[in-house]
């Protein structure tokens, strides 16, 4: 075992990847007795990592829409969630998954972010770990910078 262990995005050569990007990072049985019970993981970088990161604000409210529009476009979402380094998300599907899926129902939903308006969904006070910490206008603005790049070339990490 090398120095990464078995955590596979250690794996990844941060500097030679192209924010924003889709990749597909694992596919999972979920048990070994259900070999066809797969979940895929997949990394949704908006930043050039070790250049750029989210205001943490900004990667709030863009967790809190991303869990809603997405769900409302498919079941298979379990969960979405902020990388530590604020550089974009972690999202984990049920089933096998490819990239340019994932790509297409990101892009979806940060279309719907930069349309919307109005209060920010699970961000009252009860229904939130940090309610006061959300910027819509930022995530709109990370938002907008995702969706300059085309569909088919998000899921090319490795370009320009
Ligand atoms: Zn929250």
């Amino acid at each position: 075992m090398n120095s990464t262990g078995n955590v596979e995005s250690f794996a990844l050569d941060h500097d030679r990847v192209t924010a924003p990007y889709v990749r597909k990072a694992k596919v999972l049985a979920v048990d070994p007795r259900f070999p066809e019970c797969l979940i895929s993981k997949f990394d949704v970088r908006f930043a050039q990592p070790n250049q750029k990161y989210l205001p943490n604000d900004a990667l709030h409210t863009l967790e809190h829409l991303f869990a809603t529009f997405v769900r409302q476009y498919t079941d298979a979402l379990i969960d979405v969630s902020p990388m530590g380094c604020r550089t974009g998300f972690y999202f984990i599907f049920a089933g096998d998954r490819e990239a340019s899926w994932v790509a297409a129902l990101v892009r979806r939903a940060l279309e719907e972010v930069v349309a919307f308006r109005g209060g920010i969904p699970g961000a009252a006070r009860k229904e939130c770990g940090n309610y006061l910490e959300h910027d819509l206008e930022s995530a709109q603005l990370w938002a907008a910078r995702f969706l300059s790049v085309p569909e088919a070339e998000l899921v090319q990490i490795y370009r320009g």
